[in-house]
């Protein structure tokens, strides 16, 4: 579903991206973990179309999305991002921070999905209230929520929980798995935290950064057993 291949990425002359192979099939949760900096952010960057290649291909559902003729801006890639900081816009309510993302969509039908949504999230009985009053998890489930709203082809979430305390992570880790695979959404999460990887995802990549500036690319099949999981993190 989602075919990377021979991925380069250099800032200025500091190759961060050396190779990067990846299969994900649909429907499929993909975790990348790798250390700080080895990164993981940048492969995130490259496949919403926020940096564009210097070398090799991506291509999401049979459409190339970028090589070195074709080049489509992330407003065109139907995909659904989560940050470490869960930036919901301050003014506006629950609801309405969900409805944003649907701004293509009819405006009746906008409500509902929303409020959809937040029963996916089990957070119905905030929909009314604004972010500042919301712990960091809870707001976490809305950036979550509003991500997963119109329905994009691929869900990308860079360490959604490293700005919660111990306990929330696990709360929401233990959850994640299972909302997003109700909505049957592809996703590429990225983290450094091995319990995280685990909880979440159907399939692990490492990420290595070799020597200095140069990054180590791991290629994968997309079939991986479940148990071949901690032969992967042992690699890391
Ligand atoms: P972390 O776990 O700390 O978020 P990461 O794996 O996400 O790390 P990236 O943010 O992808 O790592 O960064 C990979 C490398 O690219 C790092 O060496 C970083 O210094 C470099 N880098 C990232 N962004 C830029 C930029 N805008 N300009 C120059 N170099 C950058
Ligand atoms: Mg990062």
């Amino acid at each position: 579903f989602v075919s990377v291949e021979n991925l380069c990425f250099r800032y200025r002359s500091q190759e961060v991206i050396h190779q990067l192979c990846l299969e994900i099939q649909k429907g499929e949760i993909l975790s990348i973990l790798g250390s700080s900096g080895s990164g993981k952010s940048t492969v995130l960057r490259l496949l919403s179309g926020l940096e564009t290649p210097n070398e090799g291909s991506i291509t999401v559902a049979g459409q190339t999305v970028a090589d070195d003729r074709h080049f489509l801006p992330p407003e065109k890639r139907s995909i659904g991002m989560v940050f470490q900081d869960y930036a919901l816009f301050p003014h506006m309510t629950i609801r309405k921070n969900i409805e944003f993302g649907l701004g293509t969509w009819p405006k009746k039908e906008r409500k509902p999905r929303a409020e959809e949504m937040l029963r996916l999230v089990r957070m119905e009985a905030y929909k009314n209230r604004y972010p500042h009053e919301l712990s960091g998890g809870q707001q976490q489930r809305i950036a979550l929520a509003r991500a997963l709203a119109p329905k994009p082809a691929l869900l990308l979430l860079d360490e959604p929980f490293s700005s919660l305390d111990a306990d929330l992570q696990i709360n929401i880790r233990n959850e994640l798995h299972d909302i997003i695979k109700q909505t049957e959404t592809t996703t590429v999460f990225v983290t450094h935290d091995r319990e995280d990887a685990k909880a979440i995802a159907d399939r692990i990549v490492t990420m290595r950064d070799g020597a200095a500036h140069d990054w180590d690319s791991i290629c994968m099949t997309t079939e991986r057993p479940v148990e071949q999981k901690e032969k992967a993190l042992q690699s890391l």
